[in-house]
């Protein structure tokens, strides 16, 4: 008898095994490697991580630190492994990958309540399920999610351009104004950021000896513009559509048209738009410049451009296979679809970016289809919590728009701070907040669970 099915091996799906069992459900794991390889994964072990050994910052002020610490809280044995496993890399998380995918693999195989089953799942099951098969999720279930959920619903790419911090733009330089004055805001929707002739000449040169990130096979097809977003445009980077001449980008995504730079009264050569990304407009992101460049070049070129010259990047741009679901069509905040209460998703196929992101929804996913299985309401986070504003964002975000976030602190709602305090007392409030309302949200549910009990 299962009580569960859990669908990936990988961070996130480990971690609802675990919870799930820990809870005391029967879980039956599936796993499609080795029979099955990904193209990315090297090893038959679960939780692999595939590219960086980095788990990110510890540090309790930072964003990934804060979303540490609320794993931590809520038991996270992923972490522990992590912790187990760590290296010295100053204030963030390293891990040597094989002691930690191999830590996570014994402890999930020593659990008498977890069966691991090395099989390719083709169709989402009709009991209990979460679905973690990650970004790079097999082709034959990716269609069953599809059928699920509709084909305009599942996306295969990531053509993502670069976020900033709206505060770390200088405004003395862009300016607000929308094409042709048809914006909804009186001072024009888009930050506009000018260039004349010769800082655009400048800044594509950069560009185009920038260092680029190599793709693997499984990812050729961006080369050729790819299928991403919601209405399944092309995209290209822009690296590459400046490698098509010198003035494509003027011709492209950089074009002024519409656009005049009220400094000089005259229409700028080029211009990088930025369009707001977050309700409380703290996040703005430039507009069509999904790129492939490192991230640190991305940081070194990208504050090349007039305004962005002390540009704080909360994301870079990347353009790679992924599989991800419309969450905010399909999911709810409790990680469960939006038609099916005993279904769950988890890890990057929400949307939610990053090793730790993955981890945390694998965690909250176990914990709710446990708490479903016992007859207790699923828990929804407060959204001042870091995992509660990425279950969010994931969940709320404008659907035309979509794309996947890691944590920051630019998704949880604002703090009325003094403006002169500094980046890590800012951190700090928002973690103590944090915290603070993730131990209110637990006593809740505890009391809940127990005046249900005592009923
Ligand atoms: C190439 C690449 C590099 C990345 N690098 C980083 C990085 O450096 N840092 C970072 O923070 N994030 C990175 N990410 C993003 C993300 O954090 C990782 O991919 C992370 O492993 C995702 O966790 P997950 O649990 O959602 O998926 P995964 O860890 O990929 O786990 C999913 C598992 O499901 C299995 N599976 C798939 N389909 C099926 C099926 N039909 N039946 C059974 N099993 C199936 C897969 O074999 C896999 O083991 C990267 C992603 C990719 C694709």
């Amino acid at each position: 008898m299962t009580d569960l099915i859990v669908i990936g091996g990988g961070l996130a799906g480990s971690e609802a095994a675990w919870q799930a069992a820990a809870r005391g459900l029967r879980v039956q794991l599936f796993e499609m490697r080795p029979d099955v390889q990904t193209g990315a994964h090297q090893t038959h072990d679960l939780a692999e991580l595939v590219c960086s050994n980095s788990l990110g910052s510890n540090l309790p002020d930072r964003a990934s630190g804060l979303l540490k610490n609320e794993a931590r809280r809520l038991g996270s044995m992923l972490l522990e492994c992590a912790e187990a496993a760590s290296l010295p890399a100053g204030g963030a998380l390293a891990v040597d990958r094989e002691r930690f995918a191999r830590l996570v693999t014994e402890r999930i195989e020593n659990h008498p309540d977890i069966e691991i089953i090395r099989e390719e799942v083709k169709e989402i099951p009709g009991s209990p399920a979460i679905v973690a098969s990650g970004p790079l999720t097999s082709p034959t279930f990716s269609a069953s999610i599809a059928a699920l959920s509709g084909e305009e619903h599942l996306f295969f790419f990531d053509a993502i351009a670069p976020i900033v911090q709206a505060d770390s733009i200088n405004m003395e330089i862009a300016f607000r104004a929308s094409r042709y004055g048809t914006g909804e805001q009186d001072e024009g929707d888009y930050i506009n950021c000018p260039f004349t002739k010769e800082e655009y000449y400048t800044f594509v040169d950069a560009l185009l000896h920038a260092e680029r990130i190599e793709l693997r096979s499984f990812e050729d097809a961006i080369k050729g513009g790819v299928k991403a977003g919601h209405f399944f445009e092309g995209c290209l980077p822009v690296e590459i559509i400046a490698g098509r001449g010198i003035d494509s980008l003027a011709f492209g995504p950089m074009r002024p048209v519409g656009l005049r730079d009220p400094r000089t009264g005259k229409r700028p050569y080029a211009v990088v738009q930025l369009r707001q990304d977050n309700l409380a407009g703290s996040l703005y992101n430039l507009v069509g410049f999904q790129t492939n460049l490192k991230f640190p070049e991305q940081r070194r070129v990208l504050r090349l451009i007039p305004g962005l010259e002390n540009a704080e990047f909360v994301r870079y741009g990347q353009m790679h296979r992924n599989t991800f679901i419309a969450s905010p069509k399909l999911l709810r905040p409790t990680l469960q679809h939006s038609t099916r209460d005993d279904l769950f998703f988890a890890g990057q196929i929400t949307g939610v970016e990053g090793y730790m992101g993955n981890i945390a929804t694998g965690l909250l996913a176990g914990l709710n289809a446990a708490r479903l299985h016992h007859g207790e309401p699923p828990i929804t986070l407060p959204q001042t919590t870091m995992l509660g504003a990425l279950c969010h964002y994931v969940t709320h975000a404008d659907l035309k728009d979509f794309q996947p976030m890691k944590a920051n602190f630019g998704i949880l709602p604002s703090l009325d701070l003094p403006s002169k305090i500094g980046k890590r007392e800012r951190g700090q409030a928002y973690a103590d907040r944090a915290f603070g309302d993730l131990e209110l949200a637990l006593s809740e549910v505890t009391e809940a669970d127990a005046v249900e009990a005592h009923d």
